[in-house]
C-alpha cells in the first residue's frame, strides 16, 4: 500500500480496535449539496486532487454507543467530483459498518478503500493516508436517493413554515414493507418521479404534504 509521510497529529485520531463493533442502532448520517444532486445511477467519482489532512475533512464522530469513528467529510471545498462533468458531490464516509432497519449491512470505509485499491488499511491513520494517496483517482459507485418526512421539526408546506411537524414517512428507491418486531408493518414509499421519469430530490410528502428533501446514498463502491 502506498501511503505518504504525512503528519496526522492535528487530526487527533486514535485507534482503539473497535472497528468490528456492530452499529445497528446508529442513525443514517449522510449529506449532499442542497442543489444539483445528480440523478440516481452509476457514477464515476474522483477523489479531489486538493485533498489535505484537514480536520474539517478527516475527523472523528462519536456514535450512539460512545465509540469514536473516523469520518471523511467531502465538503464543497474538497468534494468528490462527478466525472466527466467535475460537478462536486458532498458526502460523508464513515469507518464503521452500518446496519439498516432491514438488517442489511452497509459497509462504507473498507469497501471505499477497496475501490481505491488500498484495502489493507486497518487503522484510522492508515485509512486517512490511503485516501490521501488516492488523490485524483477515479472510482465507481451507485447513487440512490432516500428521504424521511422529518417528524421532529416543524415542516414547510406550500412554501410556509407550518406548526405541524412531518409525519415520519420514509422514502427510498423502491417501495417496500417489512415487519417490526411487534408485528406491525413499516411501509417505505418510492421517491416520486416527474412525468418525464426524472427522480425528484425535493417533493411534497404524499402522507402530509410537507416539503421533503432527498439525501444521497452511495453504495457498491468499486474500481473504475
Ligand atoms: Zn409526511
Amino acid at each position: 500500500m502506498q501511503t505518504e509521510d504525512i503528519d496526522l497529529q492535528n487530526l487527533g485520531l486514535f485507534d482503539d480496535g473497535e472497528e468490528a463493533v456492530d452499529l445497528g442502532a446508529l442513525p443514517a448520517e449522510r449529506s449532499s449539496l442542497p442543489n444539483e444532486i445528480p440523478q440516481p445511477g452509476t457514477l464515476v467519482l474522483r477523489i479531489p486532487g486538493n485533498l489535505t489532512a484537514d480536520p474539517a475533512i478527516f475527523g472523528q464522530v462519536t456514535d450512539t454507543e460512545g465509540y469514536k469513528r473516523l469520518r471523511i467529510k467531502f465538503t464543497e471545498d474538497m468534494s468528490l467530483l462527478i466525472q466527466p462533468s467535475g460537478t462536486p458531490l458532498s458526502y460523508n464516509v464513515f469507518d464503521f459498518r452500518r446496519t439498516d432497519r432491514e438488517g442489511n449491512v452497509r459497509g462504507e470505509m473498507l469497501s471505499f478503500l477497496r475501490a481505491l485499491g488500498t484495502s489493507t488499511a486497518t487503522s484510522k491513520a492508515e485509512m486517512v493516508k490511503s485516501v490521501l494517496a488516492a488523490r485524483g483517482k477515479d472510482f465507481k459507485a451507485d447513487l440512490a436517493y432516500e428521504a424521511t418526512c422529518n417528524p421532529k421539526r416543524a415542516a414547510w408546506r406550500n412554501g410556509k413554515k407550518d406548526v405541524e411537524p412531518g409525519c415520519g414517512q420514509k422514502y427510498d428507491m423502491k417501495a417496500r414493507t417489512y415487519p417490526r418486531q411487534d408485528g406491525t408493518q413499516v411501509v417505505i414509499l418510492q421517491v416520486p418521479r416527474d412525468p418525464s421519469g426524472k427522480w425528484l430530490s425535493q417533493f411534497a410528502c404524499t402522507g402530509c404534504g410537507a416539503d421533503v428533501r432527498a439525501f444521497v446514498r452511495l453504495s457498491n463502491y468499486r474500481a473504475k
